[in-house]
């Protein structure tokens, strides 16, 4: 991992100005916040930098709002759910660059945290204008960048301010960077991934990507079925994409060359209808499997040898979960696999990282969420870096 300076880098800020870049992108019903969970991650450098006597000037994006200003995507609907969280009274700052703000600055005393507004309100934003970057530095002393799960957008709150003030990871930007690091950068080995979920079209990139970094790669959910059939195994009526075959067998290609095991499963749970404890659920041999059924889960023996299969391992990367968790008993393999990583984790055998919007349900209906080393709540930043690419967040930090 290339270097990257955080808040122990920083000299005596007391009076100077922070721009903070945040996750408040919050999911939201009827005007209120449903999950502060992004929120709760960036409490610490927020309070961090306010108790060292920075005024803090937080930025963020909030919803799609295209370059225009839209009243119901202000930032400032997340203002309560804020607050509540950093148990400080946080101003409020409807522009983002000019007098406005400088005004505002001049009210603030060391300490004192606001927010601006909606980051995407300005088409400078998305473009990463140069100049629209400048006019946001010229109200900040220094940039810390503490959204991970928007560094895969090269936007200027993002990545072009990075490059006009001194700039810092903040504490959950570092977090995930230690932890992605230490999971596929500068793994313990050996490293196994599992890569699961609907569809392989979805995650090709990221394929590709492990069977490069890992040795073992472990393949579940629906997407098995797509390289289950490229080996001429009939899926019945499984979700399947039998036009990625010779794709799937690529794939098996080069993990092959790259000395990457490929597991897949040879037991699987199978049922006629998509339905929760459906009568005709039954576990087969994925030769058996009817042309009538469709296969929702991996099979316990299955299971049961991806268990040992991580047993020899020191480093866990799990993105996808094995069958079709949200309904019972289709969780049983992905809540059972993700016990036994827990389980290695807390012994201090194995690291263990996972991410994803569905994995992260699914680690906590299995109740281990807290037990792995690092989850990521960052999405699309997180597959990216599962694609092994650059983020450009990132990179501008690392040349900071
Ligand atoms: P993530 O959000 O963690 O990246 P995905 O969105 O790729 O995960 O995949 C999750 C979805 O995959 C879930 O909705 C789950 O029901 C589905 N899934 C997993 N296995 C199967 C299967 N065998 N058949 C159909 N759907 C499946
Ligand atoms: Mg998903």
């Amino acid at each position: 991992m290339t270097r990257f300076k955080t808040l122990d880098d920083l000299g005596d800020v007391a009076g100077k100005v922070a721009l903070v870049r945040v996750d408040l992108n919050l999911p939201m019903q009827d005007g209120a916040v449903t999950d502060d969970t992004r929120v709760r991650a960036s409490a610490p450098t927020i309070l961090e930098l306010a108790g060292k006597g920075a005024k803090v000037l937080l930025l963020a994006h909030f919803g799609r709002p295209k370059g225009e200003r839209a009243s119901t995507l202000s930032v400032s609907m997340t203002l309560d759910a804020v607050q509540a969280v950093l148990h400080e009274e946080v101003m409020f700052i409807p522009e983002i660059t000019g007098p406005v703000v400088e005004q505002a600055i001049g009210i603030l005393q060391p300490g004192d945290i606001a927010m601006l507004e909606n980051t995407r309100f300005w088409k400078g934003e998305e473009a990463n204008d140069p100049d629209f970057a400048a006019a946001i530095a010229a109200n900040g002393d220094f940039y810390v960048n503490d959204a991970f799960s928007a560094a895969h957008r090269a936007h200027a709150s993002t990545e072009g301010i990075a490059h006009l003030l001194p700039a810092y990871a903040g504490r959950s930007m570092e977090a995930e960077l230690k932890a992605l690091d230490a999971a596929l950068g500068n793994p313990a080995k050996p490293v196994a991934a599992v890569v699961g979920g609907a569809k392989v079209s979805s995650k090709l990139d990221v394929l590709k990507h492990l069977v490069t970094r890992v040795e073992h790669l472990i393949i579940g959910g629906g997407m098995a079925n797509t390289f289950l059939a490229a080996r001429g195994v009939d899926v019945g009526k499984s979700l399947c994409e039998h036009d990625l075959a010779s794709t799937a067998e690529e794939i098996l290609d080069a993990a092959d060359k790259a000395g990457c095991t490929v597991h897949l499963p040879y037991d699987v749970v199978v049922a006629k209808e998509f339905a929760a404890n459906p009568a005709s659920l039954r576990t087969c041999n994925v030769h058996e499997v009817a042309p009538d059924e469709m296969i929702l889960d991996i099979g316990p023996q299955a299971v049961e040898a991806l268990a040992d299969v991580l047993k020899t391992c020191r480093t866990l990367v799990w993105n996808g979960p094995l069958g079709a968790f949200e309904m019972a008993p289709f969780d049983t393999a992905t809540v059972s696999l993700a016990r036994s990583a827990a389980a290695l984790t807390v012994e201090g055998a194995l690291v263990s990282v996972a991410g994803g919007g569905d994995t992260v349900a699914a680690l906590n209906h299995a109740g281990v969420a807290d037990d792995f080393s690092y989850v990521s709540t960052a999405g699309g930043a997180f597959l990216e870096w599962m694609e092994g690419k650059e983020l450009p967040g990132v990179v501008a930090l690392e040349q900071a």
